[in-house]
């Protein structure tokens, strides 16, 4: 029997904290700031059976009218805040976006995401 999805999320976090080398609290904080109000999907994509990745837009939450545009996929993750573009870091909003990317993923398809598979997230320097 398969653990019950609350479990399999707080593993996937916890996994996801490792991978970024971050605190499992960062990462939690994170995942409880997503919701229809702050994380609209913009495309779901789909490649052989999987959800390969996701774009999305996220709403900044020191500037609540601003939205960043984000996309995450196996092989590395863009968006448009300042933090990425211009610092080239692993902002909080690709964060989010790996997070939202895996409930879609659980929910379409009942498939976790590998957070250590993603080695672009270990790379370069995070934000969080
Ligand atoms: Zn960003």
């Amino acid at each position: 029997m398969q653990p019950p999805i609350d479990e399999r999320v707080r593993s996937f976090l916890l996994s996801l904290s490792r991978a970024l080398g971050t605190r499992i609290e960062n990462v939690l904080d994170l995942y409880l700031y997503v919701s229809p109000e702050t994380v609209r999907i913009v495309e779901i994509v789909e490649r052989g059976g999987k959800i390969a990745g996701l774009r999305l837009a996220v709403r900044s939450r020191k500037k609540p009218d601003v939205w960043y545009y984000v996309a995450v996929g196996e092989y590395g993750a863009k968006c448009t805040c300042e933090g990425n573009t211009i610092g080239g870091k692993i902002c909080r909003h690709i964060i989010i976006g790996v997070i939202t990317w895996n409930m879609i993923s659980l929910i379409k398809r009942g498939e976790d995401i590998d957070p250590t598979k993603l080695t672009w997230l270990s790379q370069g320097e995070r934000e969080i």
